[in-house]
């Protein structure tokens, strides 16, 4: 079928929620995707930040095949051991907590949510998040994402979330009363525009958690599982939450999620109060495994980190030389290129050379790309988005 068969079927059966490129996808190969044309692109943006390692990485493929052969699923009333050998792997690797599993970023974002209304007292509900963040597309993580245009035709939203700035320690400690539950944030935000807070930011709401007794909720749903050079952000910040909650990447590519928690809190979600039918099931399980093992064994962490510092030369170098760059932020392959106007048609003009990027909070590059993108791959992505955005400056 052609692209433009494709998109006729979605013009008639698919609800339109969704902005699309108007070319249809058959394969990827780890940074490279094809269409049904034929043509090759160099994927700087796999999976939207699921495919971290890359298109149909191997050790992924290769488990989900014995495992589909097996037993695909089973209810959470019954144990398997796959199940257990991921917990044991994620909280051997993060905080030593017990894990929640789930299928999306958001539905990990609901169970910290309820977890934390339930494990504090009961008149405390409230949890601050922040202006400018993303947690999901739930009614409870739309009301926690502090972004009007999400809003927009949905109230009443969910009750008891209080946006604070982004970064201003001192607007959070005034925000804090005795209805508060938590605090929750991503280490670095996404969807918002690949924000880093400020130095010792996330160190101070650690402090002011301990002091006033709340839970400090990481969302690294898009930071998470490697992202950023580290298993985890909060590792290369050095400060550690109570609850983390984890999707996108987590299972190579698979639909995955967990909520990992310290132990201490865990037995406040008993049975009855929280479930997901298909969490935890044995193909995200197996393929969870073998993600953080390929991880393991190709170093991919160590590689994040080196990815991370060839884009920050290479887009520091080109804001020097063209105004159109007002900021660059890189933390592993997490970078986001802060344009002084619109980054579609940039995004667009990319695509026209065969470069998948992503644009988002309007003016933001934004690449996610995979821990195993060659050098040589991402000095070409490089390339070719420099040479578009000359072009686009020059005709500004
Ligand atoms: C993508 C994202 C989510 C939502 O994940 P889904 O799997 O789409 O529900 C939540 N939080 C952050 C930080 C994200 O980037």
């Amino acid at each position: 079928m052609t692209s433009e068969e494709t998109i006729k079927l979605f013009q008639q059966y698919v609800v339109p929620n969704y902005a699309r490129f108007p070319v249809s996808l058959v394969r990827g190969e780890d940074s490279y995707v094809w269409d049904s044309e034929g043509r090759r692109y160099l994927d700087l943006f796999p999976g939207w930040g699921c495919n971290l390692l890359g298109h149909c990485p191997g050790p992924v493929v290769d488990a989900v095949r014995d495992q589909v052969g097996k037993l695909i699923h089973v209810p959470n009333t019954w144990y398997t051991e796959v199940q257990g050998r991921w917990a044991q792997a994620l909280s051997e690797r993060s905080f030593g907590g017990q894990a929640f599993f789930c299928n999306s970023g958001t539905e990990a974002n609901e169970a910290a949510i309820k977890l934390a209304r339930l494990h504090t007292p009961k008149h405390k509900y409230k949890i601050i998040t922040f202006e400018g963040g993303f947690h999901g597309r739930t009614l409870g993580s739309t009301s926690a994402t502090a972004q009007p245009k999400y809003h927009e035709g949905l109230g009443p939203l969910m009750a008891g979330f209080v946006y604070a700035p982004f970064g201003d320690l001192d607007a959070v400690e005034r925000l804090i009363d005795n209805e508060t539950a938590a605090i929750m944030i991503e280490p670095i935000q996404g969807e918002g525009g690949v924000r880093i807070p400020p130095e010792g930011f996330l160190a101070g709401l650690r402090r002011l958690c301990d002091e006033r007794e709340l839970l400090l909720i990481f969302d690294e749903v898009q930071t998470g599982f490697g992202r950023t050079g580290e298993w985890f952000a909060y590792q290369g910040d050095h400060v550690v939450p109570d609850i983390m909650t984890l999707a996108k990447a987590l299972c190579g590519g698979i639909a995955g999620a967990a909520m990992l928690v310290k132990r201490e809190i865990a037995p406040s979600l008993r049975p009855g109060m929280h479930a997901a039918t298909f969490g935890g099931n044995p193909i995200a399980a197996r393929a969870g495994l073998a993600a953080v093992e390929m991880i393991e064994q190709q170093s991919l962490l160590e590689r994040g980190k080196q990815l991370g510092e060839l884009f920050r030369s290479r887009f520091v170098e080109l804001q020097q030389q063209c105004e159109a760059i007002r900021d660059v932020r890189v933390r592993g392959v997490m970078v986001g290129v802060e344009l002084a106007f619109e980054g579609a048609p940039i995004v667009k003009a990319c695509l026209e050379r065969e470069l998948l990027i992503n644009c988002t909070h309007g003016n933001v590059l934004r690449l996610l790309p995979a821990l195993t993108l060659t050098e040589e791959l991402a000095h070409q992505g490089c390339d070719i988005i420099a040479d578009v955005l000359r072009r686009y400056a020059a005709n500004a």
